[in-house]
């Protein structure tokens, strides 16, 4: 096919191509999807595609996969089928290429008939560009069979980590796709964010034997993440207070339990923020609606278990917050990597305590998973613990623990505001000789009265009055020991034993302090005490005379989505929204140059917005 009869079988005018001498690829992304270039990584990706090479592509969460594959089916003209694992995603990414023009559909086992009949209409009059099936069809061997006598031209496999038995969202029905493209023996492009060395060997293996992909792997550095770690203080208060002041935006919440994803989300609801719960305790009917709400609104917020995962695709939230501690820096980038999606500054938080480590550890210990791995998981959660307490730049631990090199960002609490670090090494010393003295059978209270020198009865019975440590942090509040002996447990100076209520003993590191081989260095009691990412209001995501018309564009944007039965981003995302807001374009052609408005999105929607804009001069 030449690139003229592909252009004109995907309805991009072969005028404009010919004036502008523009690759069809090129203007497939300005014309339909009204891109005004592309996203690092994107073009190289997508010219292979339309050479028609294998491809395995890894790039970060939001880096702009779906584009990878959506623009070669395009462009390049026949019928793409793109397999996906979630019902929810898919459907989301069909209407959003149907609403800018591009005939698609996707075949679930949901899917009903008049659904049907319309795709199997548009493959027959070869108009169909992506068919998006769930991996749970290719079970069926009909199913199968009748995929076979499409003209299927290239398949692209989504989250293809999922092919993986190593990593934790193995699907079974992933492993069908091997043979499958083998049987269709069309090009394959293979895409996920999350692929370590040995996620990516088991995907080559499996998706590509006897072939070889090029590979294609970004970094890992997600630079509109704002990173933020803060101790807990003061109860869910702290967490609703971060919500409450970022109230109209989309956000997550991640909570450790499906009781404290209600009870938070109660809390919320009562706060005048939107708010539901999710987790895997819901029926699936009820997941699937309060999905779908999220997914459709603009303002809201979820507060879930880990169960709210991969299928959450939406670009516009705008801030995750880690309620409680996740359990590795794997599952905490996963989950932070929801938020700014679509490229703009997004926030994130993480809240830990003492309680976390605690019961952290706990569950390591108490599993019955073989010794090697429990030593492995306490080093995940270690190295988390690492992230959390360093005074030093976050981003540049966190990429090194995925193999990148980079250098302080900017872009996080720490770099914000650099934490000061005192040398702690005296302070450790009496923490851990208190333990020593008293018989490592003690849990923080007690400790800490110990240092404080708190005559009480208890104290007297014990006989720990006279202790030789008894009093020596008497200079120190209550509060800053507690704070400094969470940070000497994370910084594995000391461990908590479950077996015994939780007495505080001093580990071979901390032995190593006592002897006095081994420095410390610790926040200052009350720095750690102040909260590094702050309840304040953030930035707005458009600030000054500009915002009023930001804010009466989304609301007509809700409206215009609400009306289509389709999530607002669908319509126009906050990038394109923000670029109006500033660029005021008060004609069509104008309006045609601003990001992210493609032609029939400006047939469609333009004149709507552009009253809006006219009002606003
Ligand atoms: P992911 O890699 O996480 O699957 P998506 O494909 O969902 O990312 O893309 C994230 C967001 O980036 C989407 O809103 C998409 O429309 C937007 N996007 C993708 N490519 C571009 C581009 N070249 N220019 C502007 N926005 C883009
Ligand atoms: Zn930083």
């Amino acid at each position: 096919m030449t690139p003229a009869t592909a252009a004109a079988e995907s309805g991009v005018s072969t005028q404009a191509e010919a004036a502008t001498d523009a690759s069809p690829a090129d203007l497939v992304l300005r014309e339909v999807f009204g891109f005004t270039g592309y996203r690092p990584g994107q073009q190289e990706i997508v010219s292979a595609m339309m050479a028609r090479e294998d491809v395995l592509a890894i790039m970060p969460t939001g880096g702009g996969k779906s584009l990878c594959y959506q623009l070669p089916g395009i462009a390049a003209g026949g019928l793409t089928l793109v397999v996906s694992p979630l019902v929810a995603l898919m459907e989301d990414q069909v209407s959003a290429l149907r609403a800018a023009g591009v005939e698609a559909g996707a075949f679930t086992a949901g899917t009903p008939e008049d659904e049907r009949e319309r795709i199997f209409g548009a493959i027959e009059a070869g108009g169909l560009r992506l068919l998006y099936v769930a991996p749970e069809r290719l079970a069926n061997e009909r199913f199968c069979a009748f995929l076979q006598r499409l003209p299927i031209r290239r398949l692209a496999v989504d989250e293809a980590h999922c092919i993986s038995q190593w990593g934790h969202d193995f699907r079974p029905d992933y492993l069908r796709l091997g043979p499958l493209a083998a049987t269709l023996g069309v090009p394959v492009g293979a895409f996920t964010a999350t692929a370590d060395e040995e996620t990516r060997r088991e995907i080559l293996a499996r998706l590509f034997p006897e072939r070889r992909p090029r590979v294609f792997l970004r970094g890992f550095d997600r630079p509109n993440l704002f990173l933020a770690f803060e101790p807990k203080q003061g109860g869910d208060r702290q967490i609703v207070d971060f919500v409450a002041a970022r109230r109209g935006q989309c956000g997550i919440v991640y909570a450790a339990t499906r009781n404290r994803t209600e009870k938070l989300a109660d809390a919320l609801v009562r706060a005048g923020v939107p708010a539901q719960a999710y987790h895997a305790g819901l029926d699936p009917e009820t997941r699937e609606v309060r999905q779908r709400a999220f997914s459709r609104s603009d303002d809201m917020v979820m507060v879930a278990t880990v169960a709210f995962g991969m299928g959450v695709d939406k670009p516009d939230v705008r801030f995750v917050v880690e309620a409680d501690l996740p359990k590795s820096i794997e599952s905490y980038y996963q989950e932070i990597g929801r938020a700014g999606r679509d490229g703009l500054a997004a926030e994130t938080a993480c809240f830990y305590g003492l309680d976390d480590i605690r019961l952290a550890r706990a569950r390591i210990d108490e599993g019955d998973a073989p010794e090697d791995r429990k030593r492995a998981d306490h080093a995940r959660l270690n190295a988390l613990l690492a992230l959390a307490e360093t005074p030093g730049c976050r981003r540049v631990p966190l990429l090194a623990y995925f193999g990148d090199v980079s250098g302080p960002c900017g872009n996080c609490d720490n770099c914000r505001r650099p934490p000061q670090t005192i040398d702690g090494t005296e302070p450790a010393q009496m923490a851990l000789s208190a333990m020593v003295r008293s018989g490592e059978r003690f849990g923080m209270g007690h400790v800490v009265a110990i240092l404080r020198g708190v005559e009480d009865e208890r104290i007297r019975r014990l006989g720990h009055d006279r202790l030789k440590t008894f009093g020596v942090g008497q200079k120190w509040s209550d509060g800053a020991w507690k704070g400094w002996l969470r940070q000497l447990f994370a910084q594995g100076l000391c461990g908590i034993d479950g077996e015994r209520h939780g007495a505080w003993y001093v580990t071979e590191a901390g032995w190593e302090v006592l002897k006095g081989g081994r420095e410390v260095v610790l926040r200052p009691a009350e720095a750690a005490r102040k909260g590094a990412s702050g309840a304040k209001a953030p930035k707005p995501v458009l600030a000054g005379d500009d915002a009023p018309l930001f804010e009466a564009m989304r609301a007509l944007r809700r409206e215009l989505a609400a009306e289509a039965g389709v999530p607002p981003y669908v319509v126009f995302s906050d990038r394109t929204l923000i670029a109006l807001a500033e660029a005021r374009p008060t004609t069509p052609e104008a309006m045609a140059s601003v990001d992210g408005v493609g032609r029939v999105k400006l047939q469609k929607f333009g004149e709507a917005f552009l009253e809006i804009i006219r009002v606003h001069r």
